[in-house]
Order: structure tokens, then C-alpha cells, then sequence
């Protein structure tokens, strides 16, 4: 049990979490990456973010062959990286705040095939256990053009597996897609968060989709132990997979050779400061890794969680890992943030993040409607309201005194955060019906 008094005098930023304030926890384990670097290649070396980019390339001639869609970029899943100077100075007139540098837009809002961050880490575990399967088979070489994995007889062989997974929505969508594309059967376990139209689309394409009345831990439970029942069945362990974890973090070599293109250099004097939206930790853990192992002490890595549901904040604050529950500091889990209800978070990622993220920014849900509406009227682009988390970071850096004290601790002086990218990561949104946005667009909270 954790002592939660105990928690909020050592550290008042907890008092502020725990009474729902948007707020920031500046992480005090934070480490130059010097530091980290032997740890980091112990646990998830380089080479096993270089082995999952080779995978992907493997799988690049089957994804563009079934999705079309991935034409332009070659079967692989990219999303734009866009410039938002408008949406940065409708934040700034808004809010009476300042945002230094270029603000940027990562749109993994709308990655092929999911429409969200889930693109990556899920569709790629997915990927990597289809291979495995086949090449134990004898059915696939590691040379071979992978395009022929789409035919009737490797279906047929796929569809003698099932694949499970336990979700809010969206990492549902990219394994459910995925897997269904391969022929693998597909279950997966909903939690009561997980909204409508999102089970809708997954039966659209064949998926079995089982609901839940609890939150998102009971879901992965449900599905975790329905899986070890049945021998040819895999499930996905968004808690503590290293392959969704990979998958993700081969987003950074991605996001650096868009960075090279435009020409833009990230070093000491022109540092790139990045918030990520956060759920149980997967996707912004493994992306946070992979910049941290590229750009080193020249990215700033934060988390964004909604204030009633900051469970890796928590985690990662008491030392106390996956058992942190955010009921356990009096806050309800609830949140419009469907895809960032998670009560308890990844016992991989609170670990591995330990001394690499910068700190973690509360967001309460009015505010993700406010930055939806804002980012649509400025820059005519609809991301979903869990992925409009991620303007809590730059609207907060300089004006919350957590930050504001970060800033002046590592040298991001005013002129060096003049020089500075800021990049807001966009994790949800393309597949979003149009009646759906209507109600998002009018939704007002107090
Ligand atoms: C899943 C998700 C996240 C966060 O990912 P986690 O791995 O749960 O931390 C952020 N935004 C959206 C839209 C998501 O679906």
C-alpha cells in the first residue's frame, strides 16, 4: 500500500495531482543520458530498435501490396511531421502564454491503416509474431519479398492462431487490423471507456469484441487470462510488451530523417522539447526511449495525463511501479481521454523511463476540447481529444513554476528555447467518424 501523506509532503506537486490540479511533476531522478547508457543497452539495446526498423523494411512490400493507402511512403507507416504557427499563437492570445521556438505537429493522428500512435507499436508486435510463426513453419524466409504473405494459403495458415489484446479502443484497431489482414482470428477485450464507434469499426472487420464493465487493468486481465487458456492463442501485453515497445521507438529515427529534410539541426543551442500523451506509458515510453538514444541530452521528453488519471506520473513519483493506482491519491481514473484511461500503468515503461523523461503534465478534460477547437479554427486539423493532451505541455512550460525551474536547471535559456522545436504528438484522430467530431467540436465541460 502506498503511503499517499507520506508521498505529498516530500513532494508537493503530488498534493497538486492528488487535488486534481493541472499541474507538472518535474521527475527528480531525471539523468544526463551518460549516465543511463549502459542500463539502456543492457535492457533494450540499440540493436533491437535497428533489428524492429528491419523488420518493418521486411514487411513494407505486404502492407503496401494490402493497404494502398501506404503508397506513397512505401508500405511503411509514417505520419506527417507540420509546422503550427497559428495554432501556436491562437495558444499563446488564449491562454496569456509564451511559446518559444517552432511549434510543430507530429501526426501520428493519422498514421495509415489505425489513425493513431497505436500504428506503430501494436501493428509491428502483430507483425513480429506473424513472422516468427511463419518462419518456424518453414513457410517464410527472412529474404523473402514478403508480398506473399498476402495469398489464400498463408491465411489459411495464419487462421489457425488467435490473437488477443486488451484495450481502450485504439490499440484494439491496429492489432485487430493487422491481424485480421494476416488471417490470424482476432479477440479483443474492451474496456468500459472504449467508445462506440470504435467497437463498430472493429467488427467491421471480423474482429470478436468482448466488453467489460471495468476499467482498462481489468480488461488486459480478462483478455491476458482467456489467452493462456488456448495454446495457439498470443496475446499482447500492452503493460509490459518489449516488442510494442519497439515498434514505437523506431519512431525517432523516423521523426530525425523529417527533421534532416527540413533541415533543422537539434543540438545544445537548438534543442527539441517533446510531449507526449500517455495512457498506461507504451507508446510515449517507447518513443521517449528512441529519442533519448538518438538526440540524447538534446531532447526533453514529457508526458501529458489527464488530471483524474495520471497513473504513470504516480508510478514513476512513488518508486512503486505498475502496483500506483490513481484511486490510491483519491482520483476517479474517468476521463474523455478514452485513450489515456489507464488506472495503473506499465510496469516496463514506469521502470525503463525511470531517469530519461523530463517530467509528466496534467491536463484536465475541458481543456482537451478547448485545444481541439482551437487547433481546428487555427490550423483546419481535427485530432481526437485524448491526442489534444499534448498542449498542455507547451501552453505550461514557461508558466508553471515546475517548468519554468526545469527550463533555468538545464540550460534552456530564453535564447535557447527561442532556437528550440517543440513538438506536440498528435496520437489519434483519422478514423474518427464525422458525426463524431460534430459532438466534439460542441462539447463544452465546466
Ligand atoms: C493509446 C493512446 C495514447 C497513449 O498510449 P499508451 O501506450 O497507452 O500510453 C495516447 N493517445 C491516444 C489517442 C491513444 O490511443
Amino acid at each position: 500500500m502506498i503511503d499517499v501523506q507520506a508521498a505529498i509532503a516530500a513532494n508537493p506537486a503530488l498534493g497538486r495531482v492528488a487535488r486534481a490540479e493541472e499541474t507538472v511533476w518535474i521527475n527528480p531522478l531525471y539523468l544526463p543520458v551518460e549516465m543511463t547508457d549502459g542500463l539502456c543497452q543492457l535492457v533494450v539495446p540499440d540493436a533491437a530498435i535497428d533489428d524492429a526498423e528491419a523488420r518493418l523494411a521486411r514487411f513494407a512490400s505486404f502492407i503496401r501490396r494490402r493497404f494502398p493507402e501506404t503508397e506513397p511512403t512505401g508500405g511503411l507507416i509514417e505520419s506527417p511531421l507540420e509546422d503550427i504557427p497559428r495554432m501556436q499563437q491562437a495558444l499563446e492570445r488564449e491562454y496569456h502564454c509564451t511559446i518559444p521556438g517552432r511549434l510543430m505537429l507530429k501526426m501520428d493522428s493519422h498514421l495509415a491503416i489505425a489513425g493513431s500512435v497505436k500504428a506503430r507499436g501494436g501493428i509491428y508486435e502483430v507483425l513480429k509474431h506473424a513472422e516468427d510463426l511463419a518462419v518456424a513453419a518453414g513457410k517464410l524466409s527472412l529474404t523473402d519479398d514478403y508480398a506473399r504473405l498476402d495469398s489464400e494459403e498463408m491465411r489459411a495458415f495464419f487462421r489457425q492462431y488467435t490473437v488477443q489484446v486488451g484495450s481502450t479502443g485504439n490499440l484494439g484497431i491496429s492489432i485487430g487490423i493487422m491481424s485480421a489482414a494476416l488471417g490470424f482470428r482476432v479477440k479483443v477485450h474492451m474496456s468500459a471507456e472504449a467508445k462506440q464507434w470504435k467497437k463498430d469499426l472493429l467488427r467491421s472487420h471480423g474482429v470478436e469484441v468482448l466488453e467489460y464493465s471495468g476499467d482498462y487493468s481489468k480488461a488486459v486481465a480478462e483478455g491476458r487470462a482467456n489467452s493462456e487458456q488456448d495454446p495457439m492463442s498470443y496475446f499482447v501485453d500492452d503493460e509490459k510488451s518489449v516488442d510494442l515497445f519497439l515498434g514505437y521507438a523506431v519512431a525517432a529515427r523516423r521523426l530525425k530523417k523529417q527533421l534532416d529534410d527540413r533541415g533543422i539541426v537539434v543540438d545544445a543551442e537548438h534543442p527539441l522539447i517533446v510531449y507526449l500523451p500517455t495512457g498506461v506509458g507504451g507508446a510515449p515510453g517507447g518513443i521517449t526511449y528512441g529519442l533519448k538514444r538518438l538526440f540524447k541530452n538534446n531532447v526533453h521528453c514529457f508526458l501529458v495525463e489527464p488530471t483524474q488519471c495520471p497513473s504513470v506520473l504516480l508510478g514513476m513519483a512513488t518508486r512503486q511501479y505498475e502496483k500506483a493506482n490513481v484511486r490510491d491519491f483519491g482520483l476517479s481514473g474517468k476521463t474523455h481521454a478514452d485513450g489515456l484511461a489507464c488506472a495503473s500503468p506499465s510496469s516496463f515503461v514506469t521502470r525503463v523511463l525511470g531517469n530519461l523523461v523530463s517530467g509528466d503534465f496534467t491536463v484536465a478534460d475541458a481543456n482537451l476540447y478547448n485545444y481541439l477547437r482551437l487547433l481546428d479554427s487555427s490550423e483546419g486539423k481535427r485530432i481526437e481529444p485524448s491526442s489534444c493532451a499534448a498542449f498542455a505541455g507547451p501552453r505550461g512550460l514557461l508558466t508553471l513554476p515546475g517548468s519554468r525551474d526545469y527550463c533555468a536547471a538545464h540550460d534552456l535559456t530564453e535564447q535557447v528555447l527561442n532556437n528550440s522545436v517543440q513538438i506536440a504528438w498528435a496520437t489519434g484522430g483519422r478514423l474518427v467518424p464525422a458525426e463524431i467530431w460534430d459532438q466534439y467540436l460542441a462539447t463544452v465541460l465546466d
